[in-house]
């Protein structure tokens, strides 16, 4: 079955569930927090009963960290994490876990009045009161390093720096989302300079953060607030035929795969909805498909790869390796673990232990693949990074970074 049909009637698709366990054998959570019930009596097994209004288990849904894993290996097609989220929603917030989720509604107006006092932002952020501040009022553990604000936003780099090709081969729209936009700016503009040299125009359409933080904060009007502002948006360009790309994956799969849950399109239209948001991979085989040729030069002795959950869940794990590949000849993947931090879930307090449980067999894999000889890490997911960098002191790259500049080994 086709993932947008399933989606049309996400509901349903727990009864397609046979039994079968596997969802719970991959699930990180399970593995370190034994009073997690796993995806299977989470998912299809408890649908049954909230159907007729009883609520078997409470609150325990909210540990799970919608790395999507059960889904991706469900032979099934069981929309396990749809039943899990709509539990979420439905459990009652305290008022500390209400000011965290008006945080992630705001993150946008939060980056922008960072980006714009950056130097002063970042010296506060590191500061013990602050963050106990932090973790009293929102509930964001005091431990977990945030990440550091750009000086001023992406958004206001293009405006003022970007001049478009005279005759483009290729135009796309570029989804920065607020990682690019708030902190990581440099990747951006790494994705302008690939995109000048294969003679590609870039448009950046009006956008906020895609809603992952508001969705796994338990609140389900902001989050379909979210959807249906980028609705409209998104759809007046794909059904042109162009396309939407990005560089976060875990951002393109919600805006591709997540928000299909929400919008108001049938059939066709849902199937073009779906294949019109890409990642930055599938833009490199449209590229190729069009005739503009790849430049991409081999010019690191080994590259460390740590496979995020989303890509695996996008079907993205192959063609990352196949890009890494034309960088190095020596590329290992570890592809065994979740690195635990699920973009806001760890830096919640109370999934914070859990978080790093489930992230200390990578760190170790990280360690070891490094004591048998130097390499640079890599990986596609902004909060893996963050993770990895955070647990091992390592430096760690998007592969967009290592194709655009000349990393130091
Ligand atoms: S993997 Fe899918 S089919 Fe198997 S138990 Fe889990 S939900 Fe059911
Ligand atoms: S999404 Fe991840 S954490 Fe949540 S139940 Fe599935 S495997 Fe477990």
């Amino acid at each position: 079955m086709k993932i947008t049909e399933l989606i049309d009637n996400p509901q349903v698709s727990f009864d397609y569930c046979i039994k079968c366990t596997i969802c719970n054998t991959v699930c990180p959570v399970s593995s370190v927090f034994p009073y997690f019930p796993g995806p299977k009596y989470l998912g299809p097994d408890s649908e049954r009963y909230r159907l007729q209004n009883r609520f078997p288990v409470e609150d325990v849904s909210a540990f799970c960290m919608n790395c999507k894993r059960c889904e991706e290996i469900c032979p099934s097609d069981v929309q396990i994490t749809h039943f899990i989220e709509e539990d979420k929603y439905r459990q009652k917030k305290t008022i500390r876990k209400k000011l965290r989720s008006l945080f992630f509604i705001y993150i946008d107006l939060v980056g922008k009045l960072a980006t714009s006092v950056s130097i002063l932002t970042n010296v506060v952020l590191k500061l013990g009161m602050v963050r106990l501040v932090m973790e009293w009022f929102l509930a964001i553990e005091k431990k977990r390093r945030l990440p550091e604000y750009n000086s001023g936003t992406f958004i206001s780099y293009f405006r003022k720096n970007y001049r478009p090709p005279e005759r483009p081969a290729m135009t796309i729209h570029f989804f920065h989302g607020c990682n690019i936009n708030y902190n990581q700016k440099l990747l951006g503009v790494d994705f302008l300079k690939f995109c000048h040299r294969h003679n590609i125009e870039v448009k950046i359409p009006p956008q906020k953060c895609c809603g992952i933080p508001i969705a796994s904060a338990g609140d389900a009007t902001a989050y379909r607030k979210r959807v249906d502002y980028h609705f409209p948006i998104f759809w007046d360009i794909l059904r042109k035929g162009d396309i939407i790309t990005g560089v976060s994956s875990s951002c393109i799969m919600a805006l591709n795969t997540d928000y299909l849950r929400h919008i108001p399109l049938e059939g066709e239209s849902k199937e073009q909805y779906h294949k019109g948001i890409i990642y930055f991979n599938d833009l490199l085989e449209k590229m190729e498909r069009k005739g503009i040729p790849l430049k991409i030069e081999k010019k690191y002795k080994r590259l460390i790869y740590h496979v995020p959950c989303h890509v695996k869940y996008s079907t993205q794990q192959a063609k990352t390796i196949a890009l890494l590949r034309r960088l190095t000849d020596n590329l290992v993947i570890m592809d065994e673990h979740c690195c635990g931090i699920a973009g806001s879930y760890g830096m919640k307090k109370e999934n914070y232990s859990i978080s790093q449980s489930v992230g200390s067999l990578l760190f170790q894999q990280i360690s070891s693949h490094l004591r048998e000889e130097e390499g640079i890490l890599v990986s596609d997911c902004e909060t893996c990074r963050m993770q990895i960098a955070e647990n091992t002191r390592k430096k760690i790259y998007h592969p967009l970074e290592l194709m655009e500049n000349n990393i130091p080994e």
